[in-house]
C-alpha cells in the first residue's frame, strides 16, 4: 500500500515539473516537497491547512508561495477547486477530466467517481453548441460516521456555503 501511495506522489512531482518546466519554469526543492505533501491530502484542502503542513515539514516557503503553487497547479488541470467545503476555497487532486466529487461538509473527506452520465451532459453541453474540456460535478454531504462536533476541523459556523 505504501508503494502504491509513493507511486502516486511520484506521478504527481513528475508531472508538476513537467508542467513548471513547460511554463519556462522549474520544480525547486520546496515546489518539489510542497507537491509531495499535496499528493498526500486524503482530504480537500485549503491554502493556510496546507501551509501550516508544509511548515511542519519543515518546508520554508511563504504563504503567497503556496497560493502561486495551487494558482500554477490549478491553471494545469492538476488540482480542483472544491466550493462549498467549510466555506473556503478548498482544492483536491483532480481525478481525471470527467469525475463525480462527493465532498463531506463536515470532515472534507473526498470521494471521487466516474459515472457515464457526465458523458451524456458533456454530450448536452454540445447539443447546446458548447465545447466543453472537462466535466466535474460536486455532491455536498456529510459522511455517516463523522461525529455530531468536529474539533480543529471546519466549525458549524462556517459551514453554510453549502452549494
Ligand atoms: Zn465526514
Amino acid at each position: 500500500m505504501e508503494n502504491g501511495t509513493d507511486m502516486i506522489t511520484n506521478d504527481f512531482v513528475q508531472q508538476a515539473r513537467h508542467i513548471w518546466r513547460r511554463r519556462g519554469r522549474r520544480l525547486t526543492p520546496v515546489r518539489e516537497r510542497l507537491c509531495a505533501v499535496i499528493a498526500d491530502q486524503k482530504c480537500a484542502f485549503d491554502a493556510e491547512k496546507l501551509w501550516s503542513e508544509v511548515r511542519k515539514h519543515g518546508l520554508d516557503i511563504s504563504i503567497s508561495g503556496v497560493y502561486r503553487a495551487l494558482a500554477d497547479l490549478l491553471d494545469a488541470g492538476f488540482l480542483t477547486e472544491i466550493h462549498g467545503a467549510g466555506g473556503l476555497r478548498s482544492f483536491v487532486i483532480s481525478a481525471g477530466s470527467a469525475n463525480i466529487y462527493i465532498v463531506c461538509k463536515k470532515c472534507r473527506k473526498i470521494v471521487s467517481i466516474y459515472d457515464h452520465c457526465l458523458d451524456a451532459l458533456a454530450g448536452k453541453a454540445g447539443d447546446l453548441g458548447f465545447r466543453t474540456d472537462g466535466v466535474s460535478l460536486q455532491i455536498q454531504t456529510e459522511c455517516r460516521s463523522c461525529p455530531v462536533e468536529i474539533t480543529g476541523m471546519a466549525k458549524e459556523s462556517s459551514w453554510n456555503g453549502v452549494v
